[in-house]
Parts: structure tokens; C-alpha cells; sequence
């Protein structure tokens, strides 16, 4: 296309964001002033990050199923599924039922409760690398903990993470790093890079404590690592004498025993949090017995771990029946399938109307991302313009999809073949009417 076509397109892209915003403003009044008003005592009117949007985020009053309701009475079909954490869908009742009788039991008891060793159990038997585990209150807490055992175990201060991973709010390796990042001595990985990271393992020797990364990306894009690139992670920590953590905050539900088993690597330590809250805060950590059995208070010099809420009933009893009762290996197989045959569709109907598209991810978490593929590894999203998905983002909800403005989307439960129909259709809509202001394939 020669520059004034270009720039005649780019401007016809503006112009649609602005009009798809617009008709945001027009249909979400008490949303819109619902913001302004937070406006006079959050920051931006936001407590959380990611789920700031512009012009502003839809509020929410409620969810059921796969389904939530607006502040102005509108119904989405939800794809982003609490960031992945809300696997169950939304008001399960047998969650319900744990959290109410939880509830009317009394919560803030302070002792050990009845609940918390079962849940424990349960995590042991079903994820290979978990022989002791323990718990705490967000994803966040949980990496602090393991990165932290793993510095105290080794007696080294450094850890290898990926560039552009995610492992919480001031663990954020995205674009560079955030400066609220906690001051470990971190070293970057690329992603998948085999050579690259071996080479940074064995320089960095008796100096590194332990690798971090998730078995897919999540945040990052929904980018899976190669089973080659996880088996030689494990090797090549165990040779230097350093742990390998696995963060499957977000990928645990992608398998009913978690992803590391599928790959058939157990790390010394692994991390996870979200769904396994059952909808309240979450977080574990867990891992080998010999580390793990640090934190055993009886024990001289043990490592002393606190948290008000790490046992609280709510997160206990609603946890352990979502993924005790819930979350059956048929369930969980079912999800991820119906993930696997969504992302194969969304390709295709891209392909279909000549559009460059690439749909990553695996089972019931997947990215949409306007670049060519195949992706491997998140440096290749840097040629996108964002654009491109503030549009796709912004027309799904004017259609009744919430998808996540990154062009994530995570699959709950209750998400069925008329949802992803309606959705595919929705795509297919969009497409036919706005398709000219998407990048083309060729
Ligand atoms: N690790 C990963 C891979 C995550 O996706 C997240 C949350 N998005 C976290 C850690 C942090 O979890 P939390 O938000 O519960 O602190």
C-alpha cells in the first residue's frame, strides 16, 4: 500500500476506535458514571490494573455461569473468566454451598481449621511436583515465597526469569520491567531460546539460586514453551546446583494434573493461585519435601512463614470444592478441548477473511494477537499494533462478548457449544463489516 493509502487507513482505524467508544458511552451510562465517580478516590478510578480499559472499564454487578451482567443490565458472554481464575464460571452452587456453610461456621478464627489439611492433601495427590504444600493469599505471594526459599535453601542470590513473563504485580517483566519490581538480582532469559538460556544458566553458576517461568506464558501472550526448552531448564538447574520453579498460576487448569505433568517435568518448586480459590484469594507454593519442610515451625531455625488469611475457610472450603467436586478430570478435559477447538476456529475464520492472525495458546486459555506466526516467544508481538485488538476488544462488547483487551481469552466450565457459536458468529460479523481496517494476511 503506498503512504497516503496507509495513512487514509490509519486514520479510518482511529476513527473506528473512537466510534466503537462512543457507542460504549452511549450504551454503559452508570458504567461510565460509575468510573468518574471512583474517579475522586482510587487512582484513574482503578484498584487493579489490568482491568483498567479506555475510555473506561464496564462495571459489573453480577455473573451466573459463563455469563455476567452489567451496571447497565446488559448480559456478556464471558471470555476472560477472571483472568483465567474464575474456571468454575460464576455463582457455582456446589462452591456456593462450601463458601455459604463456611460463612455461617464463622470465619477469622485463628487456629488450624478443619478444612486446610484435606485441601493440602487433595493438591498433593493430584499435582506430580507438589509433596508438601503450603498456602497463602495471591499468585504474587506464592512466587515471593518460592523465589525466596529458593535464595534461603541455596544460599544464592540470583534468578534467571523470562523477558516479558508475569509471576505478580511487583514481579512484572513486561516491557522492560516495572519499577516496582522487588530488587532481586534477576538475570533475562528469552523465552524458549535453548542456546541463549543454557549459555545464562551455566555463566551465571554457583551465583543462581533458581529459574522462574510458566510452562506457557500467559500474560505474556499465551506463548507454550517446547517440552525441549522445560526438560532442559530441569537439567540444567539440577547440573548448577540451582531450583527450577514453575509458576502454574494460570496453566494449572490446563491439565487436571497440572501442565508440568503433561510435559513430564516436576520442578523443585511450583507455584499456583487463581481458580484454586474457588472465586476468594488464593495462592500456594509447594514443592519438594526437603525444602518445603523448612517452613515446619517445630523445627530449629525454621523458615518462618505468616499470612493473617493463609488458612482463612473462605478460600479453604471454597477451593476445595471446586476442585475437588467441580473440577473432575472429565470437566477438566472437556474445557480444554472446547479451547482447543475454539482457537482452531477463531484461525480459521481469521484466514477465511484474508486477515493476519494469529491465535496462540492451548486448551482453554488463548491469545489473538495481529501479527504472522508462529509464535514462540514474545518478542515477536512487539511488530503489533495495538490498535488492532482496542478495536476487536471494543466491537466483541458492543456485540455482548467480553474478551480481554490484550486479546486474551480463558474458557470456563460452563462454557458451552451455543456460547462459542454465538461467539464465532459475533467474529464473523465484525469481520464482514469492519474486516478493511484489520492488517491483511498478504
Ligand atoms: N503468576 C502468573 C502466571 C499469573 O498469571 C498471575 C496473575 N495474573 C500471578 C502470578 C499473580 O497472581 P495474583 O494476581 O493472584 O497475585
Amino acid at each position: 500500500m503506498n503512504q497516503m493509502g496507509q495513512l487514509q487507513r490509519n486514520s479510518e482505524l482511529d476513527q473506528a476506535i473512537s466510534d466503537a467508544h462512543a457507542r460504549l458511552e452511549a450504551a454503559h451510562p452508570k458504567s461510565l458514571a460509575r468510573h468518574i465517580s471512583a474517579l475522586d478516590a482510587l487512582p484513574g478510578g482503578n484498584t487493579r490494573a489490568v482491568i483498567y480499559y479506555p475510555p473506561f472499564p464496564l462495571a459489573f454487578t453480577g455473573g451466573r455461569g459463563c455469563r455476567v451482567t452489567t451496571l447497565d443490565g446488559q448480559e456478556l458472554v464471558d471470555l476472560v473468566s477472571e483472568y483465567s481464575a474464575a474456571l468454575y464460571g460464576h455463582s457455582d452452587p456446589v462452591i456456593g454451598a462450601a463458601q455459604k456453610s463456611a460463612i455461617d461456621a464463622g470465619l477469622s478464627l485463628g487456629a488450624p481449621n478443619v478444612m486446610e489439611a484435606d485441601y493440602a492433601k487433595a493438591l498433593v495427590q493430584r499435582f506430580p511436583a507438589f509433596e508438601r504444600v503450603r498456602f497463602c493469599n495471591s499468585g504474587t505471594e506464592a512466587n515471593i515465597m518460592a523465589i525466596s526459599a529458593a535464595r534461603a535453601v541455596t544460599g544464592r542470590p540470583k534468578i534467571i526469569a523470562m523477558k516479558e513473563g508475569y509471576h505478580g504485580g511487583v514481579l512484572t517483566f513486561a516491557h522492560g520491567g516495572s519499577p516496582l519490581n522487588l530488587p532481586f538480582p534477576f538475570e533475562f532469559a528469552e523465552y524458549n531460546d535453548m542456546e541463549g538460556t543454557r549459555a545464562l544458566i551455566r555463566s551465571t553458576g554457583n551465583e543462581l539460586a533458581a529459574v522462574i517461568l510458566e510452562p506457557m506464558m500467559g500474560g505474556g501472550g499465551c506463548i507454550p514453551a517446547t517440552r525441549e526448552f522445560l526438560e532442559m531448564i530441569r537439567e540444567e538447574t539440577r547440573t548448577a546446583g540451582a531450583l527450577m520453579i514453575l509458576d502454574e498460576v494460570m496453566t494449572s487448569r490446563l491439565a487436571f494434573r497440572g501442565l508440568h505433568h503433561v510435559h513430564g517435568v516436576t520442578p523443585d518448586l511450583l507455584t499456583m493461585g487463581k481458580y484454586l480459590g474457588g472465586g476468594a484469594s488464593f495462592g500456594c507454593f509447594g514443592g519438594r519435601a526437603d525444602i518445603m519442610d523448612n517452613f515446619d515451625p517445630a523445627r530449629k531455625h525454621a523458615f518462618s512463614h505468616g499470612g493473617t488469611f493463609n488458612n482463612n475457610p473462605l478460600s479453604m472450603a471454597g477451593g476445595m470444592a471446586g476442585f475437588t467436586k467441580v473440577l473432575t478430570e472429565e470437566a477438566s478435559a472437556r474445557v480444554n478441548s472446547q479451547g482447543d477447538s475454539l482457537r482452531q476456529e477463531l484461525q480459521a475464520l481469521f484466514d477465511r477473511h484474508g486477515i493476519l492472525a494469529t491465535v496462540t495458546g492451548r486448551g482453554s486459555l488463548m491469545n489473538l494477537h495481529f501479527v504472522r506466526g508462529p509464535i514462540d516467544n514474545p518478542a515477536i508481538l512487539d511488530a503489533a499494533d495495538s490498535r488492532y485488538l482496542s478495536l476487536f476488544h471494543a466491537e466483541m462488547l458492543l456485540r455482548g462478548f467480553y474478551v480481554a483487551p490484550r486479546g486474551m481469552m480463558a474458557l470456563s466450565i460452563p462454557f458451552g457449544d451455543s456460547e462459542r457459536n454465538a461467539f464465532l458468529e459475533a467474529v464473523d460479523d465484525l469481520l464482514t463489516v469492519s474486516g478493511h481496517l484489520f492488517p491483511k494476511a498478504s
